[in-house]
């Protein structure tokens, strides 16, 4: 069981810390910070709807980014269409498995699992959780520092097909896939951004 801080809280107190200059106001005085001008507010505005539209958006997405190829590669003329699975399918038959992992994990494991920690730490703060404080703000930390991995997919497919262009030998042409891939990408990181981890301990301090 985790131990709630008995010290009031910055909100309880009426302190609102300026998100641009960090300066400390007392929030009943001031809309916008008195040495910025920078928009004050005590939780990021509307968290939990935005973040849950943004996390929904890259859900949904994420569906046409695997059905969908990412890249076609045409070899003597013949090209063969390869989504994300199908192409760590052909990386590990070619016997590259380092590469096979990296774009495993950079395209499933991490868009996946981002999702997944969105939607449990938004269920927790709704249904107003009280245990795995800690625990729940350490995967919000994980998400953010592992989220832009995901990055690397992209990449590789833009970087492959600026570099692979030997006329009638090889070419590597991007798809409709990598589009929607690099939107669930875009639309993960900014769900990351708009979930404020002090809603955690909010919900569990307004229980106590
Ligand atoms: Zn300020």
């Amino acid at each position: 069981m985790n131990r709630v801080p008995v010290l009031p809280t910055a909100r309880e107190s009426g302190l609102i810390r300026c998100h641009a200059c960090a300066l400390v106001s007392v929030g009943r005085d001031h809309h916008s910070c008195p040495r910025c001008r920078a928009p004050l507010f005590m939780r990021k505005p509307y968290s939990l709807q935005r973040t849950w539209a943004l996390t929904l958006g890259a859900a949904i997405l994420y569906i046409p980014a695997n059905l969908f190829p990412i890249m076609t590669v045409i070899q003597m003329g013949q090209g063969e269409a390869k989504t994300i699975l199908s192409g760590v399918v052909a990386l590990i038959e070619a016997d590259m498995w380092p590469l096979a992992m990296i774009v495993f994990m950079a395209s499933v494991v991490v868009p996946l699992g981002k999702i997944c920690i969105l939607i449990y730490l938004l269920l927790s703060v709704q249904v107003g959780l009280k245990t795995h404080l800690k625990e729940r703000v350490i995967l919000y930390r994980l998400m953010e520092t592992f989220g832009h991995w995901s990055m690397v997919d992209i990449f590789l497919v833009s970087i492959l097909a600026s570099l692979v262009q030997m006329g009638t030998l090889a070419t590597i042409e991007p798809e409709i896939g990598v589009s929607y891939f690099a939107a669930v990408v875009i639309l993960t990181l900014f769900a990351a951004r708009a979930f404020d981890p002090r809603l955690i301990w909010d919900r569990a301090h307004d229980q106590r």
